[in-house]
C-alpha cells in the first residue's frame, strides 16, 4: 500500500497532480475540501454547518474532518493506497492520520511539498474562479486562506522533515513537468 501526502498551499496543484498520481498508480484520491463541498451541495446537517467557514476561508473543526477522512479509509481497507489533498491541514490533523493509518499498519510512505510563490498562487485561484465559479476563490478569501495555510499548514512540513518522509517538488513549473517528478519519486517507493 502506497499513502501519499500533498502538503502546499491552496492554489498550488494539489488536486490535479492527486488526480494524475490516482490514475497512474490506482489510488484513491481523498480531497478533504472535495469532501466537504459534496456535504453542503447535499445540504446535509454537516454540510449546513461548515457552509460559511469555508466561505470565509477559515479550517473547519478538527474533529469533523477527521471523523470524514476516517470512514473513507475505514471503507476502503484493500486499496493499494491513499492520495491525502488537503488534510492534514493542522497539528492535530496530522498526529490523528498517523494513528488511523497505525491501526492500518500502513503509515504514510511520502509527503510531496509543492513550492510555490504567493503571487502565483493569486493568479491561479483568481483564474480558477473564473473557469469554476467557486465561492472561496474571492481575492480576500484566497488572502484569507493563505495566511492560514502559513500559520496552520505549513508548520506540519517541520513535522514530516522529523519523519524523515518529505520531498520538495517546485509546483510552479508545467502540470506535466510537474507530474513527471512525482512520477519518479513513487516509482522509487
Ligand atoms: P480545499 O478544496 O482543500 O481548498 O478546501 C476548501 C475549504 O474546505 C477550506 O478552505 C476549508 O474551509 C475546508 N477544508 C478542507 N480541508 C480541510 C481540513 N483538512 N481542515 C479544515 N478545513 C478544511
Amino acid at each position: 500500500m502506497k499513502n501519499i501526502l500533498f502538503l502546499a498551499s491552496p492554489g498550488a496543484g494539489k488536486g490535479t497532480q492527486s488526480e494524475i498520481l490516482a490514475k497512474n498508480f490506482n489510488l484513491i484520491h481523498l480531497s478533504s475540501g472535495h469532501l466537504l463541498r459534496n456535504e453542503v451541495e447535499a445540504n446535509t446537517e454537516l454540510g449546513r454547518e461548515v457552509k460559511n467557514i469555508m466561505a470565509n476561508g477559515l479550517l473547519v473543526a478538527d474533529e469533523i474532518i477527521i471523523k470524514l477522512i476516517k470512514i473513507q479509509i475505514n471503507e476502503n481497507p484493500n486499496t493499494n493506497g491513499f492520495i491525502f489533498d488537503g488534510f492534514p491541514r493542522t497539528a492535530r490533523q496530522a498526529a490523528a492520520l498517523d494513528e488511523i493509518l497505525a491501526e492500518h499498519n500502513c503509515p504514510l510512505n511520502l509527503v510531496i511539498i509543492l513550492e510555490i510563490t504567493d503571487e502565483e498562487i493569486m493568479k491561479r485561484l483568481l483564474k480558477r474562479a473564473e473557469i469554476e465559479g467557486r465561492h472561496d476563490d474571492d481575492g480576500e478569501v484566497i488572502k484569507a486562506r493563505i495566511s492560514i495555510y502559513k500559520q496552520q499548514t505549513q508548520p506540519l512540513i517541520d513535522y514530516y522533515n522529523g519523519q524523515g518522509k518529505t520531498a520538495i517538488i517546485d509546483g510552479a513549473q508545467e502540470i506535466e513537468t510537474v507530474a513527471y517528478e512525482i512520477n519518479n519519486l513513487i516509482s522509487k517507493l
